[in-house]
């Protein structure tokens, strides 16, 4: 608390202010794989991964789920303006929302897309590709917004005073983790990762030193100490035994990620879209029960779509 909003007395009126500004993540979509609807899904929403991170009036977008969609209706009001938009890879439930992301379609509006490199195709015909007359009835030509693709290689990308970092996760394409830093404060964002694959063990019968870290090494080391993780943990242990290697990590296994990387808060995103709000209850509940289990009962809840989170 800053010292102006302290009173001198319990008499005096008392007026709460976090000091200073802090940046904010806000979910569009919140859902991997595939959009869901229905009454089972109405607390956490069934659009698939978007969010908008900033501070007031700047802001940059990670995916393009079906979430965008919102965004972009939102972004409107605002009139045009210069969209900068990470990719973290291009998996459907990541860029499905890209072709009905209104400031597209209107002159002035200025999209950059950064992406991965990728394994083979880039990411100009990945998006085109995606637009073509068998799956879309408009082209990419003609879109009327100007659309610039940024390929992310060594460096970090800095945007007003927003630095951004990304590191390799362990997923079935190229696939980027992203970390946000601004003015000291941290958050990483990981949307799609399988940690610790096949392993279906306690986690905390792991050394910290065994061989099976090594291949996540670099993305422990780049977490480190954030003051928000954004990490998925999709499958329950249950549904981890027959899914590994579709690139996502067991519930477990992700809590022990959250213990290794420091992190002081975690919000999980990407549910599973068989989740619906009663499964995702009684998961967290697991959850925090495991990082207990852990000795690491940090703050942990779900993320559900239109969230804004503050770190
Ligand atoms: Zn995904
Ligand atoms: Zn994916």
């Amino acid at each position: 608390m800053s010292t102006e909003s302290t009173p001198l007395s319990a008499e005096a009126p008392y007026f709460p202010a976090i000091p200073g500004e802090h940046p904010y993540i806000h979910f569009f979509g919140t859902r991997g794989s595939i959009p869901v609807s229905g009454p089972r899904f109405v607390r956490h929403g069934g659009n698939t991964s978007c969010v908008a991170i900033g501070v007031g009036e700047n802001y940059f977008v990670i995916d393009a789920g079906s979430g965008i969609r919102d965004l972009g209706l939102q972004l409107l009001k605002d009139g045009p303006r210069k969209i900068h938009l990470f990719i973290t890879h291009t998996h459907w439930d990541h860029i499905q929302g890209f072709p009905f992301f209104a400031p597209l379609f209107i002159p002035g509006y200025q999209v950059v897309i950064y992406g991965a490199s990728g394994f083979g195709k880039d990411l100009k015909s990945i998006f085109r590709g995606q637009l073509d007359r068998d799956y879309f009835p408009v082209q990419f030509e003609d879109m009327r917004a100007k659309i610039d693709f940024q390929i992310l290689e060594t460096e970090s990308v800095v945007l007003n005073d927003f630095k951004i970092e990304w590191e390799s996760t362990h997923h079935p394409a190229a696939t980027l983790g992203f970390k946000v830093t601004w003015k000291g404060r941290t958050m990483g964002y990981v949307s799609d990762n399988e940690f610790l694959p096949g392993f279906h063990g306690a986690p905390q019968w792991l050394d910290e030193s065994s061989k099976i870290f090594a291949p996540h090494a670099k993305l422990i080391r780049f977490l480190r100490d954030v003051d928000l993780l954004v990490h998925e943990a999709q499958y329950t242990n249950q549904e981890y035994m027959s899914k590994v290697g579709w690139g996502h990590s067991s519930m477990s296994n992700a809590c022990l990620l959250a213990k290794l990387t420091r992190a002081k808060r975690w919000i999980i995103p990407h549910h599973d879209p068989m989740h619906d709000d009663a499964t995702l209850a009684s998961k967290l509940n697991l959850t925090r029960e495991v990082l207990s289990t852990l000795d690491h009962s940090i703050e942990v809840t779900h993320a559900f779509d239109d969230m804004i989170a503050y770190f």
